[in-house]
């Protein structure tokens, strides 16, 4: 790594990348080539910025498979020749863009920032240009030659989050993202201070980057509630090549035990469908067997999910299922933290 630390900023959507134009009032797209123009405050961060924009920028309610294929791709095909990497989407799906992502790399040695905004980068109360400026000088912060972070992680509102930690909290606070389960890893303040014993790669064996781009969308989240009854449950376990449940469930992991519930649930095991356990609350872990109404589930061969974010285990399910593995395997790579996604 050379003292002029090359980024590369990739623009995919989102209100970031939105200028306002003040005198119809509307928002039109922002050309990312002119950013170091509108932003001059980047000069200072001693970086070369390059910009690359995905040619249909898209909103990331628009967000899809082939779509995270073409972040990984770009990153992939632009890793031996820059020092780190800032995308830039929208705030309403980028817990899920950023975890996929995650899981996308196996091996990084090499910042993935993940940053956008809540303002339009023109507005006059912009929160876009501090999430801009200090994504990129984290993606460009090194010690002794190598980058200080060698993950994928979401950067907003001063700070630094695993990407795979995080859940997207409010619609309109700058505030707008948060990671119950697991500490920053940085936090801007008047220093950028990053909490170095919590980061990934530290001191590891550096093999090659190995990306997983074979991604199966055939899931679906099943939040359970009081009340739900069996014709729902029995469609959704009925789906036509379905292959994998996020079971949102209750507190430390719990369930109603009614046997037409149970039944349905083993029913779909059996069947080869993937089950993964996690809570409705916004933070801790499952427990499974702890209480009497999570040990059937348990019995039934459903898999823990632990202190997974929802966001987290239906991209890892995506993930493990376009993987192939015996259910012995999948159970194991999904109990088991693969990027620092789950606590052990
Ligand atoms: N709807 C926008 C998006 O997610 C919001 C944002 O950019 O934050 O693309």
């Amino acid at each position: 790594m050379t003292n002029n630390p090359k980024i590369l900023l990739l623009y995919t959507g989102g209100t970031i990348g939105m200028i306002k134009d003040y005198q119809t009032g509307a928002l039109r797209p922002f050309n990312f080539e002119k950013i170091q123009e509108r932003i001059p405050e980047l000069h200072q961060l001693g970086c070369e910025i390059e910009t690359i924009s995905f040619e249909e920028p898209i909103d990331s309610s628009n967000m899809n498979i082939p779509y995270w294929n073409q972040i990984v791709d770009i990153i992939e095909e632009n890793y031996a020749n820059y020092d780190g990497f800032v995308i830039l989407t929208g705030s309403d799906t980028m817990a899920y863009t950023s975890s996929a992502v995650s899981f996308m790399f196996e091996n990084l040695q090499k910042p993935v920032i993940f940053t956008g905004s809540q303002l339009p980068i023109g507005d006059l109360r912009t929160d876009a240009k501090e999430n801009l400026i200090t994504s990129i000088h984290i993606a460009a912060s090194h010690e002794e030659g190598t980058p200080i972070i060698k993950e994928v992680c979401l950067y907003f509102e001063y700070k630094l989050y695993r990407a795979n930690r995080t859940t997207k909290i409010n619609a309109d606070q700058f505030e707008a993202f948060t990671s119950m389960n697991f500490p920053p890893l940085a936090e801007s303040g008047v220093k950028l201070k990053f909490n170095e014993h919590l980061l990934l790669g530290k001191g590891e064996f550096q093999e090659n980057l190995i990306t997983r781009k074979n991604m199966i969308n055939d899931v679906v989240i099943l939040k359970i509630f009081p009340g739900i009854n069996e014709v729902t449950v029995r469609a959704i376990i009925n789906i036509p090549n379905l292959k994998g449940i996020v079971l949102e469930t209750y507190g430390s992991g719990n369930a109603p035990t009614e046997t037409w519930f149970v039944n349905l649930l083993k029913e779909a095991v059996e069947k080869n469908i993937r089950i993964v356990d996690v809570t409705q609350c916004a933070g801790g872990s499952v427990i499974l067997g702890h209480y009497e109404t999570s040990q059937e589930l348990l019995n039934i061969g459903v898999i823990n999910g632990k202190d997974l974010t929802t966001e987290s285990a239906i991209v890892k399910m995506m993930y493990l299922l376009g993987e192939n593995l015996s259910f012995e395997d999948f159970k194991k790579y999904f109990e088991m933290p693969l990027r620092g996604e789950l606590t052990f």
